[in-house]
C-alpha cells in the first residue's frame, strides 16, 4: 500500500508532499516552503490510529470493488 498526499502546512498552507507508507514508518517530512521549518511526523500512538485508519480505507475499497464487480445477470430465455 503507498499512497501519496499533500497536507497542507499548518503554518504557511504550502502543500507538504507525503508517502503513507514512509510516514508510518516514522519518516518525517519537510514543508515546501524553504522559509519554513515545518515538519510533519507521527507519534507512535499516532501512527497507530492512521494504520489502522488506512486498513479500514482499504477493506471499504475491498469492498466496494467487490460489490461493483459482482455483476450477476440472469439471462432468462423465453421457451425453451
Ligand atoms: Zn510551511
Amino acid at each position: 500500500m503507498n499512497f501519496h498526499h499533500n497536507i497542507n502546512c499548518p503554518d504557511c498552507s504550502h502543500p507538504i508532499p507525503i508517502e503513507t507508507t514512509l510516514l508510518l514508518a516514522g519518516q518525517s517530512f519537510s514543508c515546501s516552503n524553504p522559509q519554513c521549518h515545518v515538519s510533519i511526523t507521527l507519534s507512535s500512538t499516532e501512527v497507530d490510529r492512521v494504520a489502522n485508519a488506512f486498513d479500514q480505507l482499504s477493506s471499504l475499497r475491498e469492498d466496494a470493488i467487490k460489490h461493483s464487480g459482482q455483476d450477476e445477470v440472469y439471462e432468462n430465455q423465453p421457451g425453451g
